[in-house]
């Protein structure tokens, strides 16, 4: 008998544990069975904005490979619309729930992979629940918000200005709906500092999209059909024929709390660094279920991201597959777009890094993505963050335009080999005028903040 692999959930963590653990045991020596509660595998969740805004044409296309072809070629039998609703981790059978006919029944196995993912954050207020409020986590939700769009909705109002919000904003702005943004923070894009979040507001209000910062929701309110007609916060209320939310995502961890599986102080399941859940021989978790580490403050963080499911996913597999693989962490490096300008950033924060403890200084500039005497060159401002005394680059955020986000991964890379910002310096980054001015924003970034630490030290 082949021992039997179970996946709970089948994207982005799920089927890159499948894939990578087939590439590793033939079907003779490992039997894999993924389940899906929903009606797709293996999809782009970060794709569905484009697609609800018309940049990408056909819905399969955000699929990467469907049952079929995982059938086939890879010897997975994918069962979609079978939700697990049940782990039973003394019998090892986990409980599989037919969508469709309700119909409920044990499935054995040997090692099984958590791989739910996370759940939109729903604050406990008034018509948040209505029809007409739609969370955005899956590619079912995407359709039913692109359905949504097409049946005529001319009025959205998205709730939260995460890069989720910001995205799906930009999306029904481009759809030609009215588009008004609530965010009760002072600026959009809170994983930014505030004066880089400032940036983003202007571009959003530049696109025509209403943007209300330091307002929070208190309901929202519902008409006699029961559905939502408005968000309504403390002084007033935004009429809305539907509502996005953008508060975030909380770790989807219902079964694995059912089932006692450990969990962490961020609510995502702890694991180890092979990706084992601590504690329970042949249980595994990845994705936006579980909780990492953060690489540079060493805490627990939960940091939902697309990169880290399908990393920590091909960990697993390796590992099934009788190799050794681990994954060290996270930076929370991340790349978004609103219109034409993008961002980007990694590591720590300035008011992240005081807050867990560092001593650090910062600096930003603002500079060009390419030679100042080509047209038009994109503005780039840059602001690192980095450890007092010693120097070490600690973060970056990054907000601008022609190809400005993407040089987060030179920081992101600077983070991770522990450079200070002094050894930055005389990085050898490649420059032509279409590319960059002579000294790359990111190497001007690294000479001021170079220059706060060697201040900081002489005031000290
Ligand atoms: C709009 C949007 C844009 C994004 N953009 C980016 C981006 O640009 N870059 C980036 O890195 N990340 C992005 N992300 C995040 C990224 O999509 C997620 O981090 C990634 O999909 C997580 O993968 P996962 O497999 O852990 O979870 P998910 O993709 O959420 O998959 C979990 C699956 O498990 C299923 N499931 C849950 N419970 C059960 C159960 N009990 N039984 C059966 N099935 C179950 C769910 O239906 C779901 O399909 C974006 C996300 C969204 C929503």
């Amino acid at each position: 008998m082949p021992e039997r692999l179970v996946v709970i959930g089948g994207d982005a963590a799920g089927m890159s544990a499948a894939s990578q653990a087939r590439r590793r045991r033939n079907r003779r020596d490992l039997e894999i069975v993924a389940f899906e509660r929903g009606r797709h595998v293996s999809y782009s969740a970060c794709g569905i904005p484009y697609w609800i805004g018309g940049e990408v044409a056909r819905e399969r296309d955000l699929i990467a490979r469907d049952v079929a072809t995982f059938a086939d070629e890879y010897g997975i039998d994918v069962k979609t619309n079978h939700e697990v609703v049940g782990l039973d981790l003394s019998t090892r059978t986990v409980s599989v729930r037919q969508v469709d006919i309700g119909v409920i029944e044990p499935v054995a196995f040997d090692q099984v992979v958590m791989a739910t993912g996370a759940v939109p954050v729903r604050p406990d207020l008034p018509g948040l629940d209505a029809p007409g409020v739609f969370g955005v986590q899956t590619l079912d939700d995407g359709e039913r918000v692109r359905a949504a769009v097409d049946e005529g909705a001319r009025r959205a109002v998205v709730v939260g200005g995460g890069y989720v919000g910001l995205e799906m904003a930009e999306a029904m702005a481009r759809r030609g709906l009215e588009v008004t943004l609530v965010e009760a923070a002072p600026e959009p894009m809170s994983t930014l500092d505030t004066e880089l979040g400032a940036m983003v507001r202007e571009a959003m209000t530049g696109m025509g999209i209403a943007v209300r910062t330091g307002e929070k929701v208190v309901g929202v309110e519902v008409g006699q059909d029961g559905r939502a007609v408005a968000v309504r916060t403390a002084d007033t209320s935004y009429p809305a024929d539907l509502v996005v939310l953008g508060l975030g995502v909380r770790p989807d961890t219902a079964l694995a709390a059912a089932a006692g599986l450990p969990l962490g102080e961020t609510g995502g399941i702890r694991v180890d660094h092979r990706m084992r859940v601590l504690g329970e021989d042949g249980v595994w978790a990845a994705g936006d279920c579980v909780e990492t580490r953060h690489l540079v403050g060493g805490h627990a963080v939960h940091v939902p991201l697309g990169t880290h499911a399908n990393k920590q996913g091909r960990v697993i597999g390796i590992n099934l597959g009788g190799g050794y693989a681990t994954f060290p962490g996270v930076l929370g490096t991340a790349v978004t777009k609103v219109c034409d300008l993008e961002i980007g950033r990694t590591g720590l924060g300035e008011a992240e890094a005081r807050r867990i403890g560092f001593q650090s200084v910062a600096a930003t500039i603002t500079s060009t993505s390419a030679a100042g005497y080509l047209p038009e060159p994109g503005s780039v401002t840059i602001k690192l963050v980095a450890e007092r005394r010693t120097g070490r680059l600690l973060g970056g955020q990054i907000v601008g335009r022609g190809g400005a986000a993407k040089r987060v991964d030179v920081l992101a890379t600077a983070i991770t080999a522990g450079m200070t910002v002094e050894e930055m310096i005389s990085l050898d980054l490649g420059y032509a005028p279409p590319f960059s001015p002579l000294w790359d924003p990111v190497l001007v970034a690294a000479r001021k903040t170079a220059e706060a630490v060697e201040s900081a030290e002489y005031r000290h």
